[in-house]
């Protein structure tokens, strides 16, 4: 039962990560533990005039447990309370949230709503906590509303020590330090500080009389190859032989450079020839490909790899994921790798 009232409205849907940890007095490891405990620790909920509701997981996990299963189950509940609530916030661990956040950019079209997962390097219940303020923030951005009365932020993002990210265009980069998250090809969607300061041009506007539509399959054929100098041709002949292999992320060295030995382009071509999706995208952090600027890039695109653009690692991998487990041809998964689906690549 659901009642309507003008306050704002946010749900909270908790899936683990360090933020709700708790520490084993017997091995000192940190442990997952329940959202009430979390809540416990953040009184200031309290203060906000918002309507906040929590759904978690039961039981939560870590984020390296995450998987697409996961995935379809955080869509499922946003989709069925879409109408009741002004935004979303997915307390996720930080290790593979950028993975997520990416697949739900996908898996939720037309999305029209706030949706913002966060997390913390600290458990919420340390006293140096950076739990705190991610919650807190990302709650008030989930809630924002313009004049209007629409959502300020209709996307999927990360938010995280002060930053507001488009969730497909972020990446981990630090293991410990709060300032965990960027995203190196996407301006800031707000940053945080003594205000909420909102980059209102790079935010998607969304067309709200579309419905939002709900997608919850995906095909996990799918590997990332890092080249290095010195990769044997022994490893890339297996690599491209895994029994039903559909797709490979391969991240090239630069601007989209790789080996122009004749059996590594050969390798390439028979695996795109057999129906391999294979995306070039680069080990930069930032900056994207462009296969025609080097011989070398040029090779692999006469060899039917396709562009990835500026895209992350984390976003190719789930899109292709994505789009595989729609069953689409592999002219068709060229058709959408090369297409902005959800603000995810910049194509010139
Ligand atoms: N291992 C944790 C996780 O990703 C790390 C974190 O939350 O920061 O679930």
């Amino acid at each position: 039962m659901y009642m309507k009232t003008s306050y704002p409205s946010v749900l909270l849907i908790y899936t683990g990560g360090t933020i709700g940890m708790i520490e084993n007095a017997e091995t000192g490891a940190l442990e997952n533990f329940n959202f009430d405990h979390l809540l416990r620790y953040v009184p200031e909920l309290k203060r906000f005039n918002y309507r906040i509701a929590s759904y978690q997981f039961d039981p939560p996990i870590d984020s390296s447990d995450m998987e697409p299963l996961f995935w379809a189950k955080i869509v499922k509940i946003i989709n069925y309370n879409y109408e009741h609530y002004d935004g979303f916030v997915i307390l996720h661990g930080t290790d593979t949230m950028a993975y997520t956040a990416s697949a739900l950019s996908f898996m939720l079209e037309n999305l029209a709503k706030p949706v913002i997962l966060t997390g913390s390097q600290l458990p919420i219940g340390t006293l140096r906590t950076d739990g705190k303020e991610n919650l807190i923030t990302a709650i008030e951005i989930a809630a924002a509303k313009k004049p209007d009365g629409t959502p300020v932020v209709p996307e999927v993002c990360i938010f995280f020590e002060n930053e507001l990210m488009r969730g497909n265009r972020t990446t981990k980069i630090n293991a410990e330090n709060f300032n965990a998250f960027r995203s190196y090809n996407y301006p800031s969607l707000a940053h945080a500080g003594v205000h909420i300061k909102y980059n209102a041009h790079f935010i998607d506007s969304p067309d709200s009389s579309r419905p939002m539509k709900p997608h919850y399959l995906f095909d996990t054929n799918v590997v990332m190859l890092t080249l290095f100098p010195g990769i044997q041709e022994s490893i890339i002949h297996s690599v491209l032989h895994v029994p039903n292999l559909k797709a490979v992320v391969l991240k090239t060295f630069g601007i989209g450079n790789a080996p122009q030995k004749e059996w590594f382009i050969n390798q390439i071509k028979d695996a795109t020839d057999r129906g391999i999706v294979i995306v070039n995208i680069t080990q930069c952090q930032s900056g994207g490909v462009e296969m025609k600027r080097y011989e070398t890039g040029l090779k692999l695109l006469q060899a039917g790899v396709i562009s990835g653009y500026d895209s992350t690692p984390e976003c190719a991998v789930t899109k292709l994921m994505f789009l595989l487990g729609h069953g689409l041809s592999q002219l068709e998964i060229h058709r959408q790798m090369s297409s902005n689906l959800a603000g995810e690549i910049t194509k010139d």
